[in-house]
């Protein structure tokens, strides 16, 4: 009888510590499957973006009759430099080999409409910190690769969260990337253009940031994806708030991040109250404030195009009411193109 229970007890033991180590083995196998899954989903999820750019239509403007004889304006550049850190690599790949800054819609409607000083040139680079600013002696648009690392964690992030689905965090990056780029494309107009401005030039760029994305979003975009792609440029501004501020933080020649994250929905609510009425039932905009957003939603998109309609090349002249049915034609096309009622 206690023979059976030792063998017994002997064999439960060794059960036990064999299915021990094989839990063991069987954990170590997962992790690297975890890790091996999850390289996998990143590098899915950057393709994912590389292709969800690349299908973009972008925006072609119409020329003006014998364009041809007229002067066009003057193009952009653009650079991919090779960072030297290796944990960019993907981000660098990501940005050189799909060619990033030729697919973003609102950077190319803009390509050679102007008659700039001189070119603009857009630059991806490590810069040892997430940043992104413009240089005026260098007449450069800088975006650091740091910048595309934390955006797509973030998306990441948030994407988990609240179950947002796959694709939320490239469409996170890609989202944030286009309106950063428009900001600072702002500080190099008003440099190179002498624009005037009246009022902080930080807001006046983050509004001249959100006009061109709803004026020149992508022709397969409708006017929801770009709000919904305003709206994550806008989480952005939130997240990077502690909401301790100190004076510093008043001082600074930007709004707190809670000041742009609401100038921002009132520009999107502005633009068409009925559509986007959720942002304030929602409790994303006070009703006080909301009221006023769509004459403020007006008066900066009048106030741009006023501003750079004089430096418009004359391949493309156009007057402001000329340039606002062409407006409204582009997003019918963008609805038209985006919202189809059926699966195809
Ligand atoms: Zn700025």
């Amino acid at each position: 009888m206690k023979l059976r229970l030792i063998v017994l007890l002997s064999v439960a033991l060794g059960l036990v510590s064999g299915a021990f180590l094989y839990s063991l083995l069987s954990e170590k196998r997962h992790q690297k499957e975890l890790v091996a899954a999850r390289a996998q989903g990143r590098a899915d999820a950057e393709k994912a973006m590389a292709d969800e750019l690349a299908a973009l239509k972008p925006v072609v403007l119409k020329k003006v009759a014998n364009a041809e004889s007229k002067p066009d304006g003057v193009h952009f550049a653009y650079e991919y430099v090779k960072p030297k850190n290796p944990e960019l690599e993907p981000f660098y790949q990501l940005a050189h080999d799909g060619d990033l800054l030729h697919h973003l819609p609102e950077i190319q409607a803009i390509d050679g409409l102007l008659m700039l000083p001189r070119p603009i040139k857009f630059v991806m680079a490590e810069c040892r910190e997430p940043n992104a600013f413009y240089t005026p002696e260098r007449s450069e648009v800088v975006m650091c690769y740091e910048t595309l690392k934390v955006l797509r964690d973030r998306g990441q992030q948030l994407a988990q969260e609240q179950e947002l689905g796959d694709d939320y965090a490239q469409r996170y990056l890609a989202a944030n990337l286009r309106f950063i780029l428009l900001h600072e494309t702002g500080h190099a107009l008003i440099d190179m253009l002498d624009i005037p401005i009246t009022g902080r030039e930080e807001d006046a760029v983050d509004q001249l940031a959100t006009t061109l994305m709803q004026r020149f979003a992508g022709l397969n975009e409708s006017s929801r994806q770009t709000a919904d792609n305003l709206r994550m440029a806008s989480n952005w501004f939130l997240v990077r708030s502690t909401g301790a501020y100190n004076l510093d933080a008043y001082a600074d020649e930007h709004a707190l991040g809670e000041q742009r994250y609401f100038n921002l929905q009132c520009l999107i609510y502005g633009s068409n109250p009925a559509r986007y009425v959720g942002i304030v039932t929602d409790g994303d905009l006070p009703e006080a404030r909301a009221k006023t957003c769509p004459a403020e939603a007006r008066r900066v998109s009048k106030a741009w195009l006023r501003l750079l309609i004089p430096h418009v090349a004359p391949k493309y002249e156009m007057t402001e009411e000329k340039a606002n049915r062409l407006f409204e034609q582009r997003e019918r096309e963008r609805n038209r193109n985006a919202e189809v009622p059926y699966v195809r």
